[in-house]
């Protein structure tokens, strides 16, 4: 893998590709500069080497038009704090203003270019347009995991005028290492915690890490469907009828390759899905009619725990309770507690795609395990088992 660190950058222009696309509150200021963050190691890299930046990203969904609203001039000043050096603004990502910002800009020296989805090419993967913002630099870095998973003209189509001179920043490095680690070079026991709402938005996830997993740890809504298709009394706990086929064919698939999947034992059963509701514990599958599992049980988390603790390597993805009410974030929570002893342990742990992040950030775990990835859907598709053309593009 052809890394920020295999070149010298000294007297070179790096024109990289970040993700900051980062929340704005009403008055236009961010909000969360954590991808901010993120990126800064590849910039500081190249500033260290000698020399100067050029920086493309989106900004939201302004589908092809200019939104003032969503103009990269916005963060410039977070951007400049962030990274400890003044970033340069230029009101356009292509056309003449933009070939004199970059002329002038000097070793040492960050140019920020504007959001580059003002242009509908961006998204078209238009390779006119990748070839014009191509000339902004000498190198290719591509750091923006988030947008991986797009062929877009500056994340995968600019690939290609850059021969030889094209690589991965450090933060995309780390997310592909971290990925590899799980799905093929991780010591083993490796184990998988699945949660979330629906088993349909995770079919081929778990497909494929099944070739992978020696654990696969099944929690949250996704449960219900499992033990339904099992025969199991389920109540109202949410539960997707037409998947229950599918479920019993993953269990199958599970068993064929020696993989041992865990599911809840016992569930907080709640009257109604709301945090104030009344509860009870329940077996998983003897939940009363009118009661729906919000979280997982005592005995279940015991298990998972012990599964947990004996891993080596640890993939989490999706809460295992509804833990945006407080009442029902405690299985969430305590997951949170065993996947940080895992790793005080030596197991190396992944959290990534979609809520998990949110919650392991919620209940300050972020810090406390080996690696929280930037990128939702393209975490996600990475685990789907899916080349991603962002990275593609960089190894072709
Ligand atoms: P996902 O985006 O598929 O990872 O799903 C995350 C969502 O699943 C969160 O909003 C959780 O509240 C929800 N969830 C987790 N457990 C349950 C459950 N037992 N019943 C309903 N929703 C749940």
């Amino acid at each position: 893998m052809i890394t920020i660190d295999d070149f010298n950058f000294e007297n070179k222009r790096a024109l990289i590709r970040v993700d900051f696309n980062v929340p704005l509150n009403d008055e236009g200021e961010v909000t969360d500069a954590t991808r901010i963050e993120a990126a800064k190691p590849s910039i500081i890299k190249v500033l260290e080497d000698g020399g100067s930046v050029v920086l493309m990203s989106h900004l939201g969904r302004p589908k092809g038009s200019l939104n003032p609203k969503l103009s990269l001039s916005h963060i410039v000043d977070t951007a400049s704090e962030t990274i400890g050096v003044n970033v340069k603004f230029v009101a356009d990502c292509i056309g003449d203003n933009v070939r004199q910002a970059v002329a002038s800009l000097e070793s040492g020296e960050i140019l920020l270019l504007e959001n580059l989805r003002f242009y509908a090419e961006e998204e078209l993967g238009d390779e006119k347009f990748a070839e014009q913002l191509s000339e902004w630099g000498d190198i290719y870095v591509n750091d923006a995991f988030g947008t991986a998973h797009r062929a877009h003209a500056s994340t995968t189509k600019i690939a290609a005028y850059f021969s030889g001179r094209k690589c991965f920043g450090s933060l995309l490095a780390n997310e592909i290492i971290a990925i590899d680690k799980v799905l093929s070079s991780g010591e083993k026991p490796v184990t998988a915690i699945l949660g979330g709402a629906k088993v349909s938005s995770k079919i081929t996830i778990i497909e494929n890490i099944l070739d992978a997993v020696d654990h696969l740890i099944i929690g949250g809504g996704m449960t219900y469907t499992f033990i339904k298709a099992q025969g199991g009394e389920i109540g109202d706990s949410i539960c997707e009828l037409d998947k229950l086929e599918l479920a019993i064919n993953l269990l199958e698939k599970a068993k064929a390759k020696g993989v041992t999947v865990h599911l809840p034992v016992d569930v907080l059963a709640a009257s109604e899905f709301s945090n104030d509701a009344d509860v009870q514990i329940s077996a998983v599958d003897q939940i009363p009619s009118g009661w729906q599992g919000l979280d997982a049980g005592p005995r279940t988390l015991e298990h998972f725990k012990s599964v947990i603790l004996a891993s080596k390597t640890i993939l989490w993805n999706g809460p295992i309770g509804v833990f945006e009410m407080p009442n029902f974030a405690k299985g969430t929570i305590a997951m949170g507690t065993y996947v940080e002893k895992a790793t005080k342990q030596g197991a190396f742990s992944l959290v990534g795609g979609g809520d998990s992040v949110a919650a392991v950030k919620q209940f300050g775990f972020a810090d406390k395990v080996s690696y929280v990835s930037t990128g939702g859907g393209a975490m996600l598709e990475s685990l789907e088992g899916k080349t991603l053309p962002g990275i593609a593009a960089i190894l072709n």
